[in-house]
């Protein structure tokens, strides 16, 4: 399952790496504020630079002021 996001809003997610082998594997990192894009959100592993699963996102309200 795959979440939608709403394009050029700001969100906060939880996001899990699930690749197999990396040091971060199955921990749960929040990100505050993750950027949609044009719709589409990634978080990417520091470590094995793969993108994590998505667990959870909120539409931030209000949405912060970037300059
Ligand atoms: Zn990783």
């Amino acid at each position: 399952m795959s979440i939608e996001f709403e394009p050029a809003k700001w969100y906060a997610v939880t996001a899990r790496d699930d690749t197999e082998g990396c040091p971060n594997e199955g921990q749960e990192f929040e990100v505050n504020p993750l950027y949609s894009n044009a719709g589409s959100a990634h978080v990417e592993c520091g470590l094995c630079r793969q993108d994590m699963t998505i667990l959870s996102a909120t539409l931030l309200d209000p949405q912060p002021e970037m300059p």
